[in-house]
């Protein structure tokens, strides 16, 4: 029985091995079909969540996650929640487009974020 192309809701059958290894020394390997290897081939952008286990789908197209392009934390503004920060994320959708979004953090949500970029 041949193998499904492993990119996600893809149901053609899959022709050839591509290399997800990234950084990794085990190399890791998914199995395409031949048009998302010509789309791979020809620059378009994937994920594969190796957190997930071995079996994860590649992702592409639609199914892909924004891109963040930059972060910006503006301190200080008095708010009906006390002293807050703002946190400023600006995107690429992936589309060629791209956009902001804006969120007030609470000091603990503040904390959260300082937290989460040590782990980076
Ligand atoms: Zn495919």
């Amino acid at each position: 029985m041949a193998a499904t192309c492993n990119v996600l809701r893809c149901t053609s059958e899959g022709a050839e091995i591509v290399d997800v290894s990234g950084e990794h020394q085990l190399r890791l390997e998914a199995i395409v079909c031949t048009e998302h290897k010509a789309n791979m081939d020809a620059g378009a952008r994937w994920v594969w969540d190796d957190q997930m286990d071995a079996r994860a789908p590649l992702l592409m197209g639609e199914d892909l996650p924004p891109v963040l392009t930059s972060s910006r934390m503006e301190v200080s503004h008095m708010s009906s929640l006390g002293r807050t920060k703002m946190l400023r994320l600006e995107f690429d959708r992936g589309d060629g487009t791209s956009d902001y979004v804006i969120f007030e953090l609470t000091p603990e949500a503040a904390e959260g974020i300082k937290n989460l970029s040590r782990t980076m």
